[in-house]
């Protein structure tokens, strides 16, 4: 339940149904399902629940809305986008506070992702006017070669619940820039920060038709015919490298173009060299942002032998003094886990390596009453058989493993089959280059705790995923190139 006026306010003033074409509708059959506020496990608020028909409905809006929307003007595009930045920005608050009700991450984080997702707004709003081609005398001399890129078409957007907005802007920003139409599918956990957004976007211009918005519970049940109709171009998926490895074999049918943003499983290694303090700060950063719920989130902590126990006790200190609570409370640093599942999934795997020999440091234990909060947890001397060495722990504990040779430690941060992003701690400048090329993950941060930017390519290598979103590459998706063989006589 919504705890006071202004969080019923927010809540009241979501819209709940499905948006098709401009339009707020009821599932067909009248369902709904609940949204949870993670931090009490109590009902915020039901949603409209979209059957299969609802699905296809909001593909013909899609499909309807195509031609005219790929045909305004660039600049168009790029100033509805620019608005839409600028509501975002003054309404961040009250987006804030809604993300924190129903994904349960601190008001501070709330309002970091929306500067974040607003971002992808700003940054594709400038690209909508930068689509470029090509024009060349061909070889011979006879011909010429025009290079054109045109909107792909309608897509499909499915995004998570980690970054409820972030994930849908990084999406929709270049979609919307490109030309293309849209049905965006949210996370069931977190469907109203989208809904908010989709309200924005129409406020800012966008028109009838371009963003459809489905909510469901029945979601394979809704999405594959979606992904199966020969009318959409193009899937852009945000989630788990289970369901993803699922939507590429579906999507093989149409062929579709498929950009896949899948799981992680991020080394953090920091080397002998490396200053220590501000290797802690960044684990910080790398670990406790979202609660640990993020696909760019450490996972394992490789520390050389020399600061291994520097690092350790400086690293317990912080996550140890961190205040848990509900994210609505001044000073709280770790809201809830979103779901009792991925509470008890992280229990797990810190039991685990716990009776394979680990050491907790702090943390380590499910704490009693309401909610679905996890304490930040370190753990030591962790042999490589735990299953956190292997698997996505997607929660706020740290294991540290150390090594004494670079070699070991590349060896042992690449032994995955995820490679979305790795951290590198080091002062030396050639150890810096030489390691960061051998990491095998589409992004490293280097001696800092976080690599997201609109302004730059996000993606991963191996299992963690196709394609790249944001950055001057981010656009290309959502657009086909088209090359034109001119006889000029
Ligand atoms: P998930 O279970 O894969 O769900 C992601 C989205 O896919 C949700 O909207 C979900 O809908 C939908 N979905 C589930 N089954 C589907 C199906 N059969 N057909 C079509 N859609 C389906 O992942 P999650 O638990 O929400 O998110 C956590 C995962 O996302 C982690 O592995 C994390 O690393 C990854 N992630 C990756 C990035 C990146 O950029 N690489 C960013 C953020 C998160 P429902 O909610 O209705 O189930």
């Amino acid at each position: 339940m919504p705890e006071t006026d202004r969080e019923r306010r927010v809540i009241d003033e979501v819209t709940k149904g499905l948006i098709i074409g401009g339009s707020v509708r009821d599932a067909t059959d009248g369902r709904t399902f609940g949204v949870e506020d993670p931090s009490t496990g109590e009902l915020l608020c039901d949603v409209a629940d979209a059957s299969p028909e609802d699905g296809m409905a909001a593909l013909d809006a899609a499909a309807a809305a195509q031609p005219a929307w790929a045909a305004t003007a660039p600049r168009e595009r790029g100033e509805i986008l620019r608005r839409a930045f600028e509501l975002v920005t003054e309404r961040a608050d009250e987006i804030a506070l809604l993300m924190t009700l129903e994904m349960g991450k601190p008001l501070a984080e709330s309002k970091a992702e929306i500067t974040y997702a607003a971002e992808f707004f700003r940054w594709f709003s400038e690209e909508a006017v930068r689509i470029a081609g090509e024009w060349k005398v061909n070889a011979t001399g006879s011909g010429r070669v025009l290079v054109m890129r045109q909107p792909i078409g309608p897509c499909l957007l499915i995004t998570p619940w980690n970054f409820p907005l972030a994930m849908g802007t990084r999406k929709i920003g270049p979609a919307v820039a490109a030309g293309c139409t849209m049905v965006i599918k949210p996370a069931g956990l977190t469907p109203l920060t989208i809904l908010k957004l989709a309200d924005i976007l129409a406020e800012a211009g966008l028109p009838d038709g371009v963003l459809n918005v489905v909510t469901t519970s029945s979601t394979g049940k809704v999405m594959e015919p979606l992904i199966r109709d020969g009318r959409i171009r193009k899937l852009s998926f945000t989630g788990s490298t289970e369901v993803g490895r699922k939507l590429i074999e579906q999507s093989a049918e149409q062929v579709l173009k498929t950009s896949m943003e899948l799981g992680g499983n991020a080394p953090f290694v920091v080397c002998a060299d490396a200053d220590v303090d501000e290797a802690v700060q960044g684990a910080m950063l790398a670990k406790m942002r979202n609660i640990g719920e993020a696909c760019t989130a450490a996972n394992r902590f490789y520390v050389h032998a020399d600061v291994a126990e520097e690092f350790t006790k400086k690293l317990t200190e912080r996550m140890g003094d961190m205040k848990i609570g509900r994210g609505t409370e001044e000073g709280v640093e770790v809201g809830p886990l979103v779901e009792a599942d991925q509470r008890d999934k992280v229990a797990e795997l810190v039991d685990d390596a716990v009776q394979k020999g680990a050491t907790v440091r702090t943390g380590g234990q499910v704490p009693s009453g309401a909610g679905y909060f996890y304490p930040p947890t370190v753990l030591a001397d962790v042999p490589t058989s735990a299953r956190l060495a292997k698997e996505e722990i997607f929660g706020p504990v740290a294991p540290i493993f150390t090594f004494t040779e670079d070699d070991d430690a590349v060896r042992a941060a690449n032994d995955t089959e995820f490679g979305l992003v790795s951290y590198l701690y080091t002062k030396d400048l050639s150890r810096a280059i030489r390691l960061s090329e051998r990491l095998e993950a589409g992004m490293v941060g280097l001696n800092q705790g976080m690599v997201s930017n609109a302004g730059a390519p996000f993606g991963g290598w191996k299992q963690s995923g196709l394609g790249r979103e944001g950055g001057s590459v981010g656009i290309e998706e959502y657009l086909e190139i088209k090359y034109v063989a001119m006889n000029v006589g």
